[in-house]
């Protein structure tokens, strides 16, 4: 037992005999099945109800034990006497939610008019931090899509892509595992997705470069075999970049 964590609230009372922290419970739990549980993956199967209000709290103690080494008055000063438990609501909730949370329900729906057009989708929001530095990277995103045997509703693409896109992440990553999440939603024919982002790693920090941005991109299936349609593709995105309003 290495910890030295003050506050018994934070441990989880059913374990009584080994007295773990939720967040070792849950690290067992996902080793034992060996799963990976890096800082882009969605661990929420690991994690039972109730357990993620005690993570906030164990989540909570450890960022006011930060605040304490960056020598800050937590208890004095009333900017930051609550910030500890912001700052972990919005991590388990809000912007890492991808990992904590379930993926949002998608439908998907047999492809029963054999459509076999391309389209694509976006710009959509990215919202998401970098694994280094967990400080913000956020830019816009376009999906391509040629369907193959099932269809999903259009605005669902932004809900799977919040969800991938709410984890601490490398760029060349998250356009990687976004793909992966769309492929099991609607096995597509040909698949397309590109990213162009900001980071704050670069423009708030370290070379202070405020308007550069990383655009990467992935294809799959026909976009990777058919070279046209590859470039129908950024085609359709370069128009959509263009036009904001109608
Ligand atoms: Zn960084």
């Amino acid at each position: 037992m290495t910890s030295t964590l003050p506050n018994d609230n934070i441990r989880n009372f059913d374990d009584q005999i080994t007295n773990k922290l939720i967040s070792e419970i849950i690290r067992d739990r996902i080793k034992s099945t060996g799963t990976r549980f890096s800082a882009n993956d969605n661990i929420a199967e690991f994690i039972n109800p109730g357990e993620l209000e005690i993570l906030e709290k164990e989540v909570a103690s450890r960022v006011k034990d930060l605040l304490k080494s960056l020598v800050i008055d937590v208890e004095n000063d009333h900017n930051t006497q609550e910030t500890a438990e912001r700052v972990s609501k919005m991590y388990l909730n809000e912007v890492f939610k991808g990992r904590y949370h379930e993926q949002p329900k998608v439908t998907s729906f047999p492809n029963d008019k054999k459509l076999d057009e391309i389209y694509t989708v976006g710009p959509i929001s990215v919202r998401s931090a970098c694994s280094h530095h967990l400080v913000p990277i956020l830019g816009e995103c376009w999906i391509g899509i040629k369907p193959g045997n099932k269809v999903i509703g259009l605005s669902k693409f932004a809900r799977v892509a919040a969800w991938v896109f709410s984890r601490p992440h490398i760029q060349e990553e998250a356009v990687m595992i976004l793909a992966d999440e769309i492929e099991k939603l609607c096995e597509p024919k040909g698949l397309g997705i590109i990213i162009k982002a900001q980071h704050y790693c670069m423009k708030w920090r370290g070379v202070k470069e405020p308007n550069t941005s990383m655009i990467n991109s992935v294809v799959r299936g026909d976009f990777r075999h058919d070279l046209s349609l590859k470039q129908e593709f950024f085609e359709l995105v370069k128009q959509q970049s263009a036009t904001n309003n109608y």
